[in-house]
């Protein structure tokens, strides 16, 4: 993965303290180290670096399946909990772990975790997000993932179409505000932000500019700025959303918002970016954004089709990710990657614009890294660098005969190859077993804190009846606006 793309037939890797510390690519020479020194025979495999999944939501991770496929505001109706279903801190743990080992066991090795917290964050379950992702073994980076305004000022069309009983619960404001937000990114700032030698770290995210104040959005762009780490941003995910901008922000794009309040820099991970227009793009590039493409939650949710060439040919830097566990029922970046290499070919006749195998292993490995901000080099194998490698089996129906690394790579293996995951120097998946944790014992008690939640998650699908005819009054009509570019495959005008 460095610049040149190397591969090498044989190398010999030395890994000290966590990194690096050489390569030797003239022989499989036997290594002769020191008392304490492991050696791992590695022939046979490929070792390249870890996988990096650059955007996902851990909160949701016990509820994969759980839903047919939905537009994202009437998919967002179902995902919220019942009322005072706030989550206790061991199944926050439990649940953050369930989606971590799936990473580690197919050879990722970083995420960037867009947590959201039922109904406000606190302290004691960000502790026991960080706690899972500190015992397991992952490089992840949280942010929290929380509005600061009232669903019906994230919506268009929806204060006309509400009754006033629903609209009147519509305008309520959020359980938590901006100062009690801030609150709790000091404490993950505090307790979390560079633990675990530097493993662990925070980032900022507002979710979506439209879902909060410019003062809280100022405030959050300040505290990316201070500490130098990622600020997580969903934007124009949706047509819905380009209509919003429309009807809401004086016409103007959601990206050309973010520009005019001074919050578009290199911090930002703006995440899906599929609505966007031509301005945007330029606007993007000039400030050096990094876009996080998730093609199959794009597709769970019929968001529609990135423009993937046109970003890339402006050098704007992608990185591939999951999302969550409801749309992308799978926490794995090996089907994200072969899916990123493959939908974009119906969007454009020349074939000579279709991503290549290449592109779509630097998007997921370099674009992860540069959206993660480490200040520890990270995405490559070479001195000095972070080891967090991954070893694949070679002798696999993925592999055989091996025709081309790379395409291979992205084209045929699903994770199942992994047989090897190391963060940071330590072995964290080895022989079919996660070394960290009881992976056994912590899928027993999933279940059992599942089976608890049931008859919540029960009322929360009941209650979201109540508000879906007007939801999906408000999709149809933004749905038939004319916003001047298609993403879809589907024709508006014949749902
Ligand atoms: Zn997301």
């Amino acid at each position: 993965m460095d610049a040149a793309g190397s591969e090498h037939a044989c190398a010999t890797i030395t890994i000290d303290n966590g990194l690096i510390a050489s390569v030797d690519t003239r022989a499989a020479g036997k290594f002769v180290g020191a008392a304490g020194v492991r050696e791992i025979d590695g022939a046979g495999y490929l070792v390249m670096p870890g996988l990096i999944n650059a955007h996902f939501h851990s909160s949701v991770n016990h509820l994969k399946g759980s839903l047919d496929s939905l537009p994202l505001e009437i998919f967002m109706l179902y995902e919220s909990p019942a009322e005072g279903a706030a989550i206790a801190p061991r199944a926050a743990y439990v649940r953050t772990m369930l989606g971590a080992l799936e990473m580690l066991k197919s050879g990722v090795t970083a995420v960037l975790d867009d947590a959201f917290f039922i109904p406000a964050p606190a302290p004691e379950i960000i502790d026991a997000v960080m706690q899972a992702y500190a015992d397991c073994g992952i490089r992840a980076t949280l942010a929290l993932d929380q509005p600061n305004v009232p669903e019906i000022d994230k919506l268009p069309f929806l204060a006309e179409l509400l009754p006033p009983a629903l609209r009147a619960r519509a305008a309520a404001p959020p359980v938590m505000d901006a100062e009690g937000l801030l609150g709790c990114y000091e404490h993950l700032l505090r307790s979390w932000h560079g633990r675990a030698n530097g493993r662990l770290r925070a980032a900022v995210s507002c979710s979506a500019p439209q879902r909060v104040t410019r003062q809280y959005f100022r405030a959050l762009d300040e505290l990316s700025n201070t500490y130098q780490i990622p600020f997580y941003i969903h934007v124009l995910e949706t047509k819905l959303q380009r209509v919003l901008g429309q009807q809401k922000f004086q016409g103007r794009s959601l990206i050309r918002y973010i520009h005019d309040q001074g919050h578009l820099s290199e911090r930002l991970n703006i995440i899906h970016g599929i609505w966007l227009d031509e301005a945007d793009m330029d606007l993007i590039a000039a400030a050096s954004c990094v876009i996080a493409h998730n093609p199959i939650s794009n597709l769970r949710l019929g968001s529609g089709i990135m423009p993937f060439r046109q970003l890339r040919s402006r050098g704007i830097p992608i990185c591939l990710g999951t999302d969550e566990a409801i749309a992308d029922d799978a926490v794995n970046m090996w089907s994200v990657a072969k899916l990123a290499g493959l939908i974009h070919n119906i969007t454009a006749v020349d074939y000579q614009l279709w991503p290549k195998a290449s592109e779509i292993l630097d998007c997921l490995i370099t674009g992860g890294a540069r959206a993660i901000r480490s200040p520890m080099p990270i995405g490559q194998i070479a001195a000095g660098y972070q080891a967090d490698l991954i070893m694949l089996d070679l002798d696999t129906l993925a592999f055989t005969p091996l025709n081309d690394l790379q395409r291979q790579l992205v084209y045929c293996e699903m994770g199942s190859s992994v047989r090897m995951t190391m963060v940071a120097g330590d072995i964290v998946y080895e022989q079919g077993e996660v070394t960290t944790v009881n992976e056994r014992s912590l899928r027993a008690e999933a279940r059992e804190h599942a089976e608890r939640m049931r008859s919540l998650d029960a009322r929360a699908r009941r209650a979201a009846q109540e508000w879906l005819p007007f939801y999906r009054q408000m999709y149809l009509q933004a749905a038939g606006c004319d916003i001047g570019m298609r993403r879809w495959a589907a024709d508006p005008e014949r749902p």
